[in-house]
């Protein structure tokens, strides 16, 4: 038995065998001359398309627009001619059609994967991928990988297309040992409920590992190979444990959030990109809490713009329709660079150049975010948050830029909500400290108690060997908390969550009975929240053990 630790992509449990998922392999050798080699190209990359055609009528049914979206990029790829003459000059060699394309994919890829940029280093595994299945058609290997018992599938990183033509019911778990968990597979993954794990290190992926019993532990994080029959027995026992009790929150479905002596708390979502809305509705989230916008842009080459931005807002919020959706303006910076934002290097990045600081110094950019913002309105319940707020003169700008966009808006005839409510999150020990200044002059508060936790305690929130210490449930941070949402409900406007402490176990009675409006959490832990809350009885929470 060998146990691993890995970073969770879904969570749940996996009982059963590995399917080894691995890229074909090439070797150089002599080819049947230039031009025929070449012909055997075009006509495997013919088929690639056509295969691609497939691929994106299938995500197209199973997952929308925007996940159907890469095959068409991956079709585009295939066709590049800056690709094809990749390929022209290895053939030059006299190798085989087969390694030319396998070298001139690598070649591209590793242009890629030198960039900066974070959306442009993504595209590297997507010129692979196409160049793995031009390969697959000029192998005639086009079933490709096929995994036919309900299995675990493991594998360094699996290219979406390969998910895509696998049946869900036979995939148990996965385990991206190389992968990473935003990248586009793993999405896909969480969209299609897959328990999952990630980024494993000493673990090689090979043949030896075929039909090898495993478990895998997507709520821990642990891979567990050649497993003893006790533990087996006792994680059957914990994934039906597990299973029923997401049945049993099937009966928290469509209830509001009610603690046991009636308080009121909502359920909202945490999302990053407009597909994951449709997670929320099915998991009965009463609102979007955060939506991280900041993802349209690292997922860009270049500033998003507003007409991209309002198709995006808008979908989101007619879907949702009629329940609030909120918004957050962009918050780039810190950890998140973009190549095309060309910000300055910084000694302290998380206290540097980073969101609002950069909207004011750059106006247009906001401009733009909040003009679609407004248009997006017109459709559903939107409101607008704005993060890392510090100070005062923070509010008014946001104010004169949303009266800016209201008026261009006007001037062109186009139709938007007059009264979008407008809050701020409060993450920054300045903004809850000042938290009654800023009541008086936003709709909401949200706070983010994961950058509220890093200032408050100076602690950095990504630094591992911080990890013992990054403590959230820290007096000086509940005690903030409290002050917060005292000072909203002073001022009569409502106070939400969106941290991860959000869905905290230990604070949550906490939370309830201090009147917390709106916890947003990820879209998954909705029901558990609801019948959490629903077991409490806010008359005998003792506000003194929490701050
Ligand atoms: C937070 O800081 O708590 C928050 C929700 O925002 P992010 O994690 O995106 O910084
Ligand atoms: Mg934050």
């Amino acid at each position: 038995m060998r146990s691993y630790k890995a970073n969770r992509v879904f969570e749940g449990y996996a009982l059963g065998k590995l399917a080894v998922y691995s890229a074909i392999k090439v070797e150089k050798t002599v080819g049947l001359g230039k031009e025929k080699e070449f012909e055997r190209f075009c006509h495997a990359r013919e088929e690639t398309v056509h295969a691609l055609d497939t691929s994106y009528a299938e995500a197209l049914e199973k997952l929308g627009e925007k996940e159907a979206a890469l095959f068409e990029t991956h079709k585009l790829m295939a066709e590049d001619l800056d690709f094809e003459d990749a390929v022209n000059a290895e053939l030059e060699g006299g190798v085989t059609a087969e390694y030319a394309v396998q070298s001139a994919g690598e070649q591209l890829a590793a242009i890629f994967a030198s960039m900066d940029d974070a959306y442009m280093k993504e595209r590297a595994n997507d010129v692979r991928e196409v160049a793995n299945r031009i390969v697959s058609f000029l192998k005639k290997d086009v079933k490709g990988f096929e995994v036919k018992e309900p299995s675990i599938i493991i594998c360094d990183d699996l290219p979406s297309s390969e998910l895509m033509k696998i049946e869900r019911k036979l995939i148990l778990g996965i385990v991206f040992v190389k992968g990473g968990s935003n990248s586009h597979v793993s999405i896909l993954t969480r969209m299609l409920e897959i328990p999952s794990l990630c980024g494993i290190d000493g673990l090689t992926v090979d043949g030896t590992l075929e039909g090898m019993d495993a478990v895998l532990d997507a709520k821990k994080g642990d891979l567990i190979l050649e497993p003893e029959a006790q533990v087996v027995a006792d994680y059957a026992k914990r994934q039906k444990d597990y299973e029923e009790e997401k049945e049993k929150l099937l009966a928290f479905k469509g209830k509001p959030t009610l603690s046991k002596d009636g308080k009121k708390t909502e359920i909202y979502s945490n999302i990053a990109s407009s597909f994951e809305a449709e997670n929320a509705l099915r998991n009965d989230s009463e609102g979007i809490g955060l939506f991280r916008s900041e993802f349209l842009y690292l997922e860009a080459s270049d500033y998003p713009s507003e007409e991209e931005q309002f198709e995006h807002y808008k979908r989101v919020v007619e879907e949702m329709n009629p329940r609030q959706v909120i918004i957050r303006t962009l918050d780039i910076g810190a950890d998140k660079k973009i190549d095309y934002f060309d910000l300055p290097d910084e000694e302290n990045p998380a206290l540097g150049f980073r969101s609002i600081r950069i909207c004011m110094a750059r106006p247009q950019i906001f401009l733009t975010q909040l003009q679609a913002l407004y248009r997006a309105s017109y459709y559903g319940n939107l409101a607008i948050m704005v993060p890392m707020i510090i100070s005062l003169n923070e509010v008014d700008f946001i104010k004169e830029t949303a009266a800016q966009a209201r008026a261009n808006l006007k001037a062109r005839g186009i139709p938007f909500k007059e009264d979008v409510k407008i809050g701020i999150m409060v993450e920054t020990p300045s903004a809850a400290v000042l938290s009654d200044l800023f009541a008086a002059q936003v709709d909401f508060f949200s706070i983010g108690t994961n950058d509220l936790t890093q200032y408050t305690l100076a602690l950095d929130r990504v630094n591992p060997n911080l990890k013992e210490q990054f403590d959230p449930r820290h007096k000086s941070v509940t005690r903030l908390i409290k002050l917060v949402a005292d000072n909203a409900h002073k001022a009569g406007i409502p106070v939400g969550i969106c941290g991860e402490l959000a869905r905290d176990e230990i604070l949550l009675p906490f939370f309830v009975k201090i009147g917390i409006d709106e916890l947003s959490v990820s879209p998954a832990y909705t029901l558990q929240l609801r019948k959490r809350i629903s077991e409490i009885d806010t008359r005998e929470v003792r506000l003194e053990e929490f701050i």
